[in-house]
């Protein structure tokens, strides 16, 4: 039995002789048809003698062929649809980029640039220099330098101002961010000395005071952007940092995580500190990252004082943390918006996704629910909570509406949306599967309908 199977299997060459062998390799390429073709056969030949197949026809052969031709064209980054309700979504991409930004990167990527290039002069320019003026035109800061993203700025820093010498930090500012961003491992990386002083909730100005030594080189605060201590606390305000900094010769910096330029406590929502409240409080540098609530692409961004900024230029680790030339188109429209708060707060996804009332969200689900309803699929509308994300504002929840799915199983519609082709990531609660109309956008509608009717046909 066995034998005759073994028999019946086709030779690779023989095969890829046939017409309709000749024809697939004419579209996809011999070496794509060929090595389907025998890692194929190979698992036949595997599953035969393992007897985990009694029989099989040519076309169950061809059938697996393409299948395999199919899943080694499609790339591993793929665009999802966003269901969580989660804005600033790490494992998901985080900020999401303007139709307008990516044409942008599109028409520098599919040519040259004079990205170190000075056109004034058509000498050699500074890659650096392409955005530093408009940042801080937009901060109002001294100077600004781009580097790869804010856990290199913070390292650059550190290897800059503080190698071989003592760094203060309060104890509940040593954070650790998701994918392993930890304060205390990047000081120990950069060769400073972290000092920690008060304790998980309190720390007092007299706590960093009594702390400096000669060999102090920066007083460090971190903004706790993903967790929140609360209770019986006390936290030094950055003013207070800048005056002991001042009175003792220090460097001040701060870890600013989440950078946002737009004051969110105007549009109703909870106040987190901007670029401009930390700029005003006097700190020499502050770092922060451009994907989060900045809305831009991933990269780290560190304005301050122009002697600080200047030795920052001339470390040779910046060679390593450079930014290629799509952060910086992107950053430059990025930054453009930002000249009139009014076209920030429309045209960044990430503030218009964040700003958008209750009541827009409602329409979209509604719609959404008829289309689905029009094609049979059941779907109920419920209140849910959306989140910023991307470790900003751990506490903060905006009201949003979900749909929900009656008519199927949470557990497997969770997992089919979540693979195959145009994948679907929502949210399980409460052992039910919904879809919440936060991140949903109008361009996903179609897809949603074709994946929840290919699910409901099986
Ligand atoms: C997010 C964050 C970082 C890391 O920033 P990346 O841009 O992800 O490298 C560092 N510090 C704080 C406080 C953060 O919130």
């Amino acid at each position: 039995m066995t034998q005759e199977l073994f028999r019946k299997l086709p030779k690779v060459d023989k095969l890829l002789k046939e017409t309709t062998f000749l024809e697939l390799i004419e579209t996809e390429g011999y070496p794509s048809v060929y090595n389907a073709t025998s890692e194929t056969i190979q698992e036949f030949r595997k599953n035969i003698s393992n007897g985990l197949i009694s029989d099989f026809t040519p076309d169950d052969i061809f059938k697996t062929i393409i299948n395999k031709i199919k899943i080694k064209s499609e790339f591993n980054l793929k665009k999802i649809i966003n269901g969580t309700g989660t804005i600033i979504h790490t494992n998901l991409g985080r900020s999401v980029f303007s139709k307008k930004n990516a044409a942008h990167i599109a028409e520098i990527l599919t040519g040259y640039s004079n990205l170190e290039y000075d056109l004034e002069t058509g000498k050699r320019g500074s890659r650096y220099s392409l955005v530093e003026d408009l940042i801080c035109e937009i901060t109002g800061a001294e100077s600004a330098l781009v580097v790869n993203n804010n856990a290199a700025a913070v390292l650059l820093c550190l290897d800059e101002f503080s190698k071989n010498s003592e760094v203060i930090v309060s104890r509940g500012e040593l954070v650790e961010i998701g994918g392993s961003f930890r304060i205390p491992d990047i000081m120990s990386i950069s060769g400073s000395k972290l000092v920690e002083v008060g304790t998980t909730n309190r720390t007092h100005d007299y706590d960093y005071e009594n702390a400096i030594t000669d060999n102090t080189s920066l007083l460090l605060k971190v903004h706790t952007s993903n967790y929140k201590i609360s209770g019986f606390t006390k936290e030094i305000s950055r003013e207070e940092i800048v005056e002991l900094g001042k009175k003792h010769n220090i460097i001040t910096m701060e870890d600013l995580g989440s950078g946002v330029l737009v004051d969110f406590s105007n549009y109703g929502l909870k106040k987190e500190p901007t670029v401009f409240d930390v700029l005003k409080s006097g700190m020499d540098i502050i770092t922060f990252s451009g994907d989060k609530l900045l809305g831009g692409p991933q990269c780290g961004i560190i304005i301050g004082k122009k002697t600080l900024i200047e030795r920052l230029k001339k470390n040779q680790l910046l060679r390593a943390f450079r930014v290629c030339k799509m952060t910086l188109s992107s950053l430059e429209v990025l930054f453009h918006e930002y000249y009139d708060e009014k076209s920030a707060v429309k045209n960044i996804p990430t503030l218009s996704l964040i700003l958008e009332a209750p009541e827009d969200v409602y329409t979209r689900a509604k719609s959404l629910k008829s289309l689905l309803n029009e094609n049979d699929i059941e779907a109920d509308i419920i209140e849910s909570f959306a989140m910023i994300g991307g470790g900003s504002m751990p506490e903060e929840t905006i009201p949003s509406f979900a749909l929900s799915f009656p008519t199927f199983n949470s557990v497997s519609l969770e997992r089919e949306l979540r693979t195959g082709e145009n994948p679907i990531v929502g949210r399980v609660q409460n052992n039910c599967f919904f879809l919440d109309m936060k991140t949903i956008l109008k361009d996903d509608f179609e897809i949603i309908l074709n994946r929840l009717l290919d699910v409901s046909r099986g």
